[in-house]
Protein backbone atom coordinates (compact mmCIF):
# COMPACT_ATOMS: atom_id res chain seq x y z
CA UNK A 1 0.00 0.00 0.00
CA UNK A 2 3.02 2.63 0.98
CA UNK A 3 4.35 1.77 -1.94
CA UNK A 4 1.45 3.05 -4.62
CA UNK A 5 1.17 6.50 -2.34
CA UNK A 6 5.38 6.46 -2.34
CA UNK A 7 4.69 6.03 -6.82
CA UNK A 8 2.03 8.59 -6.89
CA UNK A 9 3.25 10.89 -4.91
CA UNK A 10 6.44 10.83 -7.31
CA UNK A 11 4.12 11.07 -10.23
CA UNK A 12 2.18 14.45 -9.19
CA UNK A 13 6.06 15.83 -7.87
CA UNK A 14 6.77 15.28 -11.16
CA UNK A 15 3.81 16.46 -12.84
CA UNK A 16 4.04 19.88 -10.68
CA UNK A 17 7.49 20.08 -11.61
CA UNK A 18 7.10 20.11 -15.11
CA UNK A 19 4.03 22.50 -15.48
CA UNK A 20 6.48 24.44 -12.83
CA UNK A 21 9.07 24.69 -15.43
CA UNK A 22 6.43 25.55 -18.42
CA UNK A 23 5.49 28.39 -16.44
CA UNK A 24 8.94 29.96 -16.44
CA UNK A 25 9.59 28.51 -12.88
CA UNK A 26 12.11 26.59 -11.91
CA UNK A 27 11.42 22.62 -11.85
CA UNK A 28 13.83 21.76 -9.43
CA UNK A 29 12.52 23.83 -6.73
CA UNK A 30 9.05 22.67 -7.15
CA UNK A 31 10.56 18.70 -7.92
CA UNK A 32 11.69 19.72 -3.98
CA UNK A 33 9.14 21.09 -2.53
CA UNK A 34 6.32 19.53 -3.87
CA UNK A 35 8.55 15.90 -2.39
CA UNK A 36 8.87 17.14 0.99
CA UNK A 37 5.59 18.82 1.67
CA UNK A 38 3.23 17.37 -0.56
CA UNK A 39 2.77 17.70 -4.87
CA UNK A 40 -0.73 19.28 -4.08
CA UNK A 41 1.07 22.07 -2.13
CA UNK A 42 3.33 22.49 -4.64
CA UNK A 43 0.65 23.07 -7.52
CA UNK A 44 -1.35 25.31 -5.06
CA UNK A 45 2.54 27.25 -4.61
CA UNK A 46 1.87 27.33 -8.19
CA UNK A 47 -1.33 28.51 -8.92
CA UNK A 48 -0.72 31.51 -6.55
CA UNK A 49 2.70 32.36 -7.88
CA UNK A 50 1.61 31.98 -11.22
CA UNK A 51 3.76 32.43 -14.24
CA UNK A 52 7.04 33.92 -14.54
CA UNK A 53 6.70 35.70 -17.78
CA UNK A 54 9.79 37.47 -17.79
CA UNK A 55 11.73 34.06 -17.72
CA UNK A 56 9.22 32.82 -20.42
CA UNK A 57 9.92 35.65 -22.87
CA UNK A 58 13.92 35.24 -22.06
CA UNK A 59 13.66 31.58 -23.09
CA UNK A 60 11.29 32.17 -26.32
CA UNK A 61 14.53 35.04 -27.43
CA UNK A 62 17.05 32.22 -26.37
CA UNK A 63 15.50 29.41 -28.71
CA UNK A 64 15.58 31.63 -31.43
CA UNK A 65 11.93 31.35 -32.37
CA UNK A 66 10.91 35.19 -31.00
CA UNK A 67 12.95 38.38 -30.76
CA UNK A 68 12.88 41.76 -28.70
CA UNK A 69 11.26 44.51 -30.80
CA UNK A 70 13.74 47.35 -30.65
CA UNK A 71 11.18 50.02 -30.73
CA UNK A 72 8.78 48.87 -27.41
CA UNK A 73 10.95 46.09 -25.90
CA UNK A 74 8.32 43.51 -26.43
CA UNK A 75 8.71 39.94 -27.65
CA UNK A 76 7.72 39.51 -31.13
CA UNK A 77 7.54 36.31 -33.24
CA UNK A 78 10.96 35.79 -34.98
CA UNK A 79 9.89 36.33 -38.45
CA UNK A 80 7.86 39.26 -37.89
CA UNK A 81 8.41 42.41 -40.41
CA UNK A 82 6.13 44.60 -38.18
CA UNK A 83 5.93 44.68 -34.30
CA UNK A 84 2.70 43.68 -33.29
CA UNK A 85 2.47 45.66 -30.67
CA UNK A 86 3.87 49.22 -31.84
CA UNK A 87 3.46 48.41 -35.26
CA UNK A 88 7.09 49.74 -36.39
CA UNK A 89 8.67 48.23 -39.32
CA UNK A 90 11.65 45.96 -38.27
CA UNK A 91 13.15 46.08 -42.30
CA UNK A 92 15.43 48.66 -43.42
CA UNK A 93 15.07 47.55 -47.15
CA UNK A 94 14.42 44.26 -48.75
CA UNK A 95 17.41 43.63 -50.35
CA UNK A 96 19.97 46.45 -50.25
CA UNK A 97 22.19 45.06 -52.64
CA UNK A 98 20.21 44.57 -55.40
CA UNK A 99 19.35 48.32 -55.38
CA UNK A 100 22.51 49.26 -55.12
CA UNK A 101 23.92 47.09 -58.27
CA UNK A 102 20.46 48.43 -60.13
CA UNK A 103 20.98 52.36 -58.98
CA UNK A 104 24.36 51.87 -60.94
CA UNK A 105 22.58 50.69 -63.83
CA UNK A 106 20.81 54.05 -63.69
CA UNK A 107 23.71 56.11 -62.92
CA UNK A 108 25.11 55.21 -65.77
CA UNK A 109 22.46 55.71 -68.16
CA UNK A 110 22.11 58.79 -66.75
CA UNK A 111 25.49 59.54 -67.35
CA UNK A 112 25.40 58.44 -70.84
CA UNK A 113 21.90 60.39 -71.47
CA UNK A 114 24.16 63.74 -70.28
CA UNK A 115 27.18 62.47 -72.41
CA UNK A 116 29.53 62.92 -69.64
CA UNK A 117 32.01 60.74 -71.15
CA UNK A 118 34.23 60.73 -67.87
CA UNK A 119 31.95 59.62 -65.20
CA UNK A 120 30.62 57.09 -68.18
CA UNK A 121 34.53 55.53 -68.24
CA UNK A 122 34.48 56.15 -64.31
CA UNK A 123 31.00 53.22 -63.62
CA UNK A 124 32.21 51.04 -66.43
CA UNK A 125 36.04 50.37 -64.88
CA UNK A 126 34.42 49.64 -61.47
CA UNK A 127 33.91 46.68 -62.40
CA UNK A 128 30.26 46.67 -62.82
CA UNK A 129 28.19 43.70 -65.45
CA UNK A 130 27.18 45.70 -67.96
CA UNK A 131 25.43 42.68 -68.60
CA UNK A 132 23.02 42.41 -65.90
CA UNK A 133 20.90 45.89 -66.47
CA UNK A 134 17.88 45.88 -65.68
CA UNK A 135 16.82 48.97 -67.58
CA UNK A 136 14.81 49.04 -70.56
CA UNK A 137 17.72 49.47 -72.56
CA UNK A 138 20.93 47.77 -72.90
CA UNK A 139 24.25 49.92 -72.08
CA UNK A 140 24.88 49.97 -75.82
CA UNK A 141 21.46 50.58 -77.38
CA UNK A 142 21.14 53.46 -75.03
CA UNK A 143 24.38 55.00 -75.85
CA UNK A 144 23.95 54.44 -79.36
CA UNK A 145 20.14 56.32 -78.84
CA UNK A 146 21.78 59.33 -76.05
CA UNK A 147 25.56 59.16 -76.02
CA UNK A 148 28.43 59.86 -78.49
CA UNK A 149 31.11 58.50 -80.13
CA UNK A 150 33.56 58.32 -77.27
CA UNK A 151 30.93 57.03 -74.64
CA UNK A 152 29.72 54.16 -77.85
CA UNK A 153 33.47 53.50 -77.60
CA UNK A 154 33.44 53.30 -74.20
CA UNK A 155 30.81 50.59 -74.00
CA UNK A 156 31.42 48.44 -76.32
CA UNK A 157 35.03 48.18 -75.54
CA UNK A 158 33.84 47.36 -71.84
CA UNK A 159 31.70 44.72 -73.30
CA UNK A 160 34.87 42.79 -75.27
ZN1 LIG B 1 7.27 47.09 -31.00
Amino acid sequence: MSTYIFVFWIIFTLIVAAIASSKGRSGVVFFILSAILSPLFGFIILLIIGEDSDAKDKEKVNTGTHKKCPFCAEIIKAEALLCKHCGSSLVGSFSPNANETSNIHRQLQNAIYEKDVDKVSKIVHSGIDLNECQEAFSHLEYAELHGNEDIIRTIKFALD
